[in-house]
């Protein structure tokens, strides 16, 4: 066990001297999980081997996923890849600082341990506030993946961190709940046309904006397991999974709800404690089984923001399993889907006939 410090940040401009302690523990080679827009992320120097062994070690990550190295300052990206091709200047000049991660080819500053011996490296510049003047702080390129235990939802609240890493990291940042929800979106700007490898909060459609072509890795696509391999190596495990076993139910939302009603009746009489993921559309008809809502169908960025909060909410129920209710895959839903998707292990049910 470590000692986890955990800094409270209700207002960053009262509160610089905790940010420059958690810096300086980044600094001399700890582990600091802190916020960003996306999700919260799980902080090293990500320039010491040694201090990345330990995101690793505290995440049960495995080895052959790499990371994200995270910047506050364009300057810090030269430092890191071979060379800044037009188009990425183009991405950045839009979407940096925000929720986009960038492939590109990686300078020899970057070492194999973050990049799992590939030799490209992601990178993101965060726009939340308390990570900004963290890595400003630290004056470091900082590895960050979602500072969860490997498989579990990504953290959007400091309580999921301090659940999942108390005592196995060296402090903790508590800053209020993600914005976004989802982890970045990640795209290849190595290939031809660049393609995203992780849909997230900046879609394909808000990419079109600036790319005349934007493909998606087709091994992402899949409704089953046995499609083709992702190109991110972290996008083939399993994740985002509660303790209990979650069944989608996809289809129209009026062929959905009774479907879902029905197996909720089927399961609870072979006495099964049941757990049903709605939307606030439908959350009224469901009159059996323990409900909570992801958000609006409307607004579908409030399903982004509270999907892994609410699968958090199911394991304090200690539900068997939990019907969810598919979404349609447009804009975010995409991204909104394929966590699901993954949260199900490709457990999907098409309701209607
Ligand atoms: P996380 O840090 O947990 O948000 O996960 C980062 C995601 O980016 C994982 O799916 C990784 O496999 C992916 N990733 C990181 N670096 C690379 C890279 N150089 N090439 C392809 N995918 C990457
Ligand atoms: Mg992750």
């Amino acid at each position: 066990m470590i000692k986890t410090k955990i800094f409270e940040i209700d207002d960053l401009s009262t509160s610089k001297d905790k940010i420059k302690e958690a810096a300086d523990l980044l600094i001399k080679g700890g582990t600091v999980a802190f916020p960003t827009e996306t999700v919260y992320g799980l902080g090293a120097n990500a320039l010491d081997e040694e201090a990345v062994a330990k995101i690793f070690k505290a995440k049960g990550r495995p080895s052959d996923n790499p990371l994200i190295v995270h910047i506050s300052k364009i300057e810090q990206l030269y430092e890191l890849v071979e060379s800044v091709p037009p188009i990425a200047e183009k991405l950045i000049e839009r979407f940096w600082p925000g929720p986009i991660t960038l492939i590109m080819k990686k300078s020899n500053n970057v070492p194999d341990i973050i990049t799992a011996g590939l030799d490209t490296v992601a990178i993101r510049m965060p726009s939340h506030a308390i990570a900004k003047e963290i890595i400003d702080m630290a004056k470091l390129p900082i590895a960050a993946p979602s500072a969860n235990l490997s498989g579990k939802p990504s953290p959007t609240k400091a309580s999921h961190v301090i659940k999942d890493l108390n005592g196995k990291v060296d402090g903790i940042v508590s800053g209020g709940s993600s914005q976004v929800g989802l982890e970045s979106t990640v795209l290849d700007i190595t290939l031809e046309i660049p393609m995203i490898l992780r849909p997230g909060g900046i879609t394909k459609e808000d990419l079109e904006q600036v790319l005349e072509r934007v493909e998606i890795d087709p091994g992402i696509e899949g409704v089953t397991s046995d499609d083709v391999t992702p190109r991110a190596p972290g996008m083939k495990y399993t994740h985002y999974s509660p303790q209990a076993d979650v069944i989608i139910v996809s289809g129209k939302v009026d062929e959905i709800v009774p479907k879902i009603i029905e197996l909720t009746k089927q399961k609870q009489k072979e006495g099964k404690k049941v757990g049903i993921m709605c939307t606030d559309e439908t959350k009224n008809k469901y009159m059996n089984g323990i409900v909570y809502s992801m958000g609006s169908r409307e607004k579908i960025e409030t399903i982004a923001t509270k999907l892994f909060d609410t699968l958090r909410q199911f394991d304090e129920e200690d539900v068997d399993l939990i019907f969810a209710e598919g979404i349609d895959r447009k804009s975010v839903g995409h991204a909104i889907m394929n966590r699901m998707i993954k949260a199900a292990g490709y457990n999907v049910i098409k309701s209607g006939r």
